[in-house]
């Protein structure tokens, strides 16, 4: 089965420190947008496929209004045999959504949500140059589940600048107590030529030291345990069903198509990506023109290294046998030198099929994975 993958490149305000392909909302590049949308899926389309995943990413897809969603959801239905029991995503901001909103959402058939919180605390909110507060954040949450999602995601960053591990912990505190279906915990990167760089030169505000950052991550993960939620990839958590079928098919060898300015593919062991500029993709759908570029045929290599770096990424990590009847290689055999100096650090593990990183190892997570690319 397939994930489709749709982007909204829409924002209400850039934050300092994204890094996402995204622009200024504007209501009419939305409307000329999403027709271009709509034909791309059906140009894509093919009946044959089938498809249990729609992802809304972005941007800010809570931008769109319910009808919005409803046309693009349907574009898939026409275009795609969609599943009965589809999981349909749609990540949201707090500050864009009200539960006469969400609850279109909810008609329109998405069936989870993702809200982009990153902190609870109002002055790390502050610094990010997010456009909510923390006490926004608790309502759309409310209103999330009495619009009649069972199915809420959200996400924190850690490792903002400015804050200690008990601010951290703060923040997952107060998202354990929502009781949400799943977390995501991300680490914030600063690229070099993001706002906030310069922001926190200005403000002599630093990341805590890497010692802290390690704190920061296995005590959340110690906290999310005990309040009943299992870890399952790197970053991500959930309770006992929860976990994002969408996301795991790019951990898992699987496929997906992207639909929208810069979304990327893969599918049938080719790999491709749209172009990025918004205003470029109009055109060229417009046009009759392709949008995809740097179209590629993945090697048996390639592929090879990618299912074993994002297999890691899983707490149950790399299964070798299904690796051997697939690829023809044997993990342990090629790989198994490197592998046993992070086997005897504690950092891998190896259990019958199973290889995977113990928690500790996954602090340390890419230069394991660099044995493979
Ligand atoms: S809301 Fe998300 S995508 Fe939009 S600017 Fe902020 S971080 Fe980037």
């Amino acid at each position: 089965m397939l994930g489709l993958y749709v982007h909204i490149p829409f924002c209400a305000a850039i934050c300092n420190y994204c890094n996402f392909n995204r622009g200024l909302f504007d209501p009419a590049l939305k409307m000329r947008y999403l027709a271009a949308l709509e034909t791309e899926i059906a140009c894509t389309g093919d009946r044959a496929l089938g498809a249990d995943t729609i992802y809304f990413g972005g941007g800010t897809p809570s931008l769109l209004e319910p009808d919005e969603v409803t046309r693009i959801v349907s574009a898939c239905e026409r275009a795609f045999a969609i599943a009965a029991d589809r999981e349909i995503t749609l990540e949201a901001n707090p500050e864009s959504v009200d539960e006469k909103r969400l609850a279109g959402y909810r008609a329109a058939g998405v069936n989870r949500l993702s809200f982009g919180v990153q902190s609870f605390r109002g002055e790390e909110l502050t610094r990010l140059s997010r456009l909510h507060t923390a006490e926004r954040a608790c309502l759309a949450y409310a209103e999330a589940r009495r619009a009649g999602f069972d199915n809420i995601s959200l996400d924190l960053m850690m490792w903002l600048p400015g804050q200690r591990v008990a601010d951290w912990l703060e923040s997952v505190d107060r998202a354990i107590a929502l009781g949400p279906d799943h977390l995501s915990l991300y680490l914030l990167e600063i690229y070099p030529n993001a706002p906030l760089a310069d922001e926190m030169a200005r403000a002599a505000w630093s990341q805590a030291p890497d010692e802290d950052a390690a704190t920061m991550y296995l005590t959340a993960m110690g906290r999310l345990d005990a309040a009943g939620y299992e870890q399952y990839e790197i970053s991500n958590v959930a309770r006992a069903g929860r976990q994002s079928r969408h996301n795991l098919k790019y951990w898992t060898d699987g496929a997906w198509l992207g639909f929208g300015s810069g979304a990327h593919s893969t599918h049938d062991a080719v790999r491709w990506k749209n172009v990025s500029s918004t205003e470029d993709y109009i055109t060229r759908i417009g046009r009759g023109e392709p949008v995809a570029i740097d179209q590629r045929p993945l090697s048996p290599e390639e592929r090879l290294g990618d299912a074993l770096f994002t297999g890691l990424r899983l707490t149950n990590g790399v299964n070798t046998e299904r690796i051997r009847a697939r690829y023809g290689v044997d993990v342990w055999r090629r790989y198994g030198e490197d592998l046993e100096i992070y086997v005897n650090a504690g950092c891998l593990r190896r259990d019958g099929e199973r290889l995977y990183l113990t928690r500790e190892g996954m602090l340390l997570a890419h230069e394991v994975m660099a044995i493979f690319v």
